[in-house]
């Protein structure tokens, strides 16, 4: 076996055409260029789901084809915000479609949408959708943190609103990968959104009722959270969760029936 034979673009088209046949489930990682508060890097999103695709891929050997990164996302509300890059949500839509499409077209049959930005959900719902009803493959997008909910809910702190972006959960991995890189002493808790009982932003636990403003109303730094919570040795124990349950869904979705449609329009036959 070649070393990083989870890479996609490392194969030669004969090579990528050999393994098909094997079904491994193909994963697309998308994330975004985006503010993350004073204390973070704008790769924040594009960083740590690249860093989870990777491990995973690792741990799960011949059953993952890792997609080149998408780095942008859907943004348009925090353009406030110097350095962020935000590419429209039909726009987005069409061209992470385009890349789904193209995979199925070669035959794999079970693709992976791996998040590491929470806007880009929404689209990327849609995404798989039509990538099941236009094309033989199945397709399932996921954002990281819910993979591990009860592992994260058992090291947070913070209260409701404390883990929504640049926060606990997300400062607390990137100074597990790379502390060096966080500027711990920027850090500032916001919860600056309106109290309430039906809206609220949280990546563990959505809201009732869903609304999303431009951040630039109701967030200083670009923070809505509480990323003063964050630790390496949590960021190390959710990293770790994630990846570890990522490898599981690889493996059930690997091995997931499809089964046969039926057209109810016809008479039954006799
Ligand atoms: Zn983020």
């Amino acid at each position: 076996m070649e070393s990083r034979t989870y890479l996609y673009e490392h194969y030669t088209w004969p090579k990528l055409a050999e393994v098909v046949p094997s079904q491994p489930v193909v994963v697309l990682p998308i994330g975004s260029v985006e503010d993350h508060g004073r204390h973070l890097p704008l790769d924040t999103d594009n960083f740590l789901i690249w860093s989870i695709c990777t491990a995973a891929a690792e741990r799960s050997p011949g059953e993952m084809l890792l997609l080149p990164l998408i780095p942008y996302g859907f943004e348009a509300h925090h353009m406030d915000f110097p350095g962020t890059i935000d590419i429209g949500a039909e726009h987005l839509l069409h061209f992470v479609l385009d890349v789904t499409k193209s995979v199925a077209c070669h035959g794999f049959q079970r693709i992976l949408i791996a998040d590491g930005h929470g806007s880009n959900m929404p689209i990327l719902d849609l995404v798989a959708r039509r990538t099941i009803l236009e094309t033989d493959s199945l397709c399932a997008a996921f954002i990281w943190p819910s993979l591990a909910l009860d592992e994260i809910r058992r090291v947070r702190e913070s209260e409701r609103g404390g883990m929504a972006h640049a926060c606990e959960l997300e400062t607390s991995v990137y100074l597990h990968l790379d502390g060096q890189r966080v500027e711990m002493d920027q850090a500032k808790k916001e919860l600056g959104m309106p109290k309430s009982d039906f809206i609220w932003m949280d990546l563990l636990q959505g809201s009732p009722a869903l609304l999303m403003d431009h951040w630039s109303r109701f967030s200083k730094g670009g923070v809505s959270g509480d990323p003063t919570l964050a630790s390496a040795e949590k960021g190390e124990i959710i990293f770790e969760a994630v990846v570890n349950a990522f490898v599981r869904l690889v493996r059930e979705f690997k091995n997931r029936e499809r089964g046969e449609r039926t057209n109810h329009h016809q008479p039954e036959a006799t």
